[in-house]
């Protein structure tokens, strides 16, 4: 332990000039993992001075393989909160969590509210046999991020009164904008015929999207990408997809298009043709943080919007409303317009 502590010390003696940055050390530092954490946390800490925000995760990046770097733990020794998903979602981090709480520096689960509220559902794997694990992705459904928004405001005031008023006050704005969100999305989703209401990716990430919106998921891969998908996972997408006559199937931009593409290339050998969607999804990543998908609203919205937009490309009917006046941001029009044939 001591040598630990050594190492500790010494990490944090060679890497403090990157954190020491002008007022820096009048700051309170808070380390968020995941991209949609960091996203949560500016939304929360709008128009508030005095926190010092590390993103840990970037684009793209899959939280379930992400390991921790030696400047992520020196950012974290140093901080005043950590800020993870929860559920095992950050699945090399356990080790970390652990040993941060026991130096005494706060950790906050965002999944804690919802896993609370009973929202957290079960894992299933692809056999649809109840797996004695929770499924992680619980931001997916905004109503259970609007539970996690409130609760990250009420810590946040407890843990930085002067400011409380502020995160109140934000999180009640955002969670009216959630509204507007979920309301949008689930009109479009829900306009699709029930029997149509199919969505294959490339891992289990969508469950609560699905429970949320009326639909029904089906991924090659399980709840962690830690499980590689085998040849029966693929021999088993294939049959479901042929089963339902699905007509779409989606790459996640987190993770490697290959097993998606095995799917496409064993539905070709019989004789069967879907289509990849016009987009990647975001599965555990968000998009770049200066993007429409670099946002939850973003992130969720294009999702959305993707899987109508390449339904709709596939001849089934689907109604996607005018988006709301006073939802923001606001999707680009190179998002509206999309040509099927491309
Ligand atoms: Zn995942």
């Amino acid at each position: 332990m001591k040598i630990r502590q050594l190492l500790i010390a010494l990490l944090l003696l060679t890497c403090l000039p990157q954190f020491a940055g002008a007022g820096a050390e009048d700051k309170m530092p808070i380390v968020a993992t995941t991209t949609q954490a960091a996203d949560l946390m500016q939304v929360l800490t709008a128009d508030v001075d005095g926190i010092l925000l590390t993103p840990l995760m970037g684009p793209g990046v899959d939280p379930h393989l992400y390991q921790p770097t030696e400047s992520d733990i020196v950012a974290m020794n140093q901080a005043q909160m950590v800020i993870y998903s929860g559920l095992h979602l950050e699945g090399q981090f356990d080790a970390v969590f652990k040993a941060l709480s026991e130096q005494g520096i706060a950790t906050y689960a965002l999944s804690a509210p919802v896993k609370d509220a009973g929202f957290i559902i079960g894992g299933f794997d692809l056999s649809d046999a109840l797996l004695d694990v929770d499924d992680p992705h619980f931001w997916f459904d905004p109503r259970n991020w609007q539970l996690t928004a409130q609760d990250l405001a009420d810590r946040l005031s407890e843990f930085d009164p002067p400011n409380a008023e502020a995160y109140q006050a934000n999180a009640a704005a955002y969670i009216e904008q959630l509204d507007l969100l979920y309301a949008w999305a689930d009109a479009g989703m829900r306009s699709i015929e029930e029997g149509q209401r199919y969505l294959v990716t490339s891992h289990d990430a969508f469950q609560y999207f699905g429970a949320a919106f009326g639909w029904r998921m089906r991924a090659i891969q399980g709840l962690s990408t830690e499980d590689e998908a085998g040849v029966g996972d693929i021999q088993a997408t294939v049959d479901f997809v042929i089963a339902n006559d699905i007509p779409v199937l989606f790459v996640e931009s987190s993770i490697p298009p290959d097993t998606v593409e095995a799917v496409m290339e064993a539905l070709r050998a019989q004789g069967r043709s879907a289509r990849i969607g016009l987009r990647e999804l975001f599965g555990d990543a968000m998009g770049e943080s200066d993007s429409f998908g670099g946002t939850y609203i973003g992130m969720l919205a294009q999702n959305a919007l993707t899987i109508m937009q390449s339904y709709r490309c596939m001849g089934l009917e689907v109604d996607i409303l005018e988006w709301p006046a006073d939802l923001e941001p606001k999707p680009p029009d190179e998002l509206w317009n999309v040509d099927c044939d491309a």
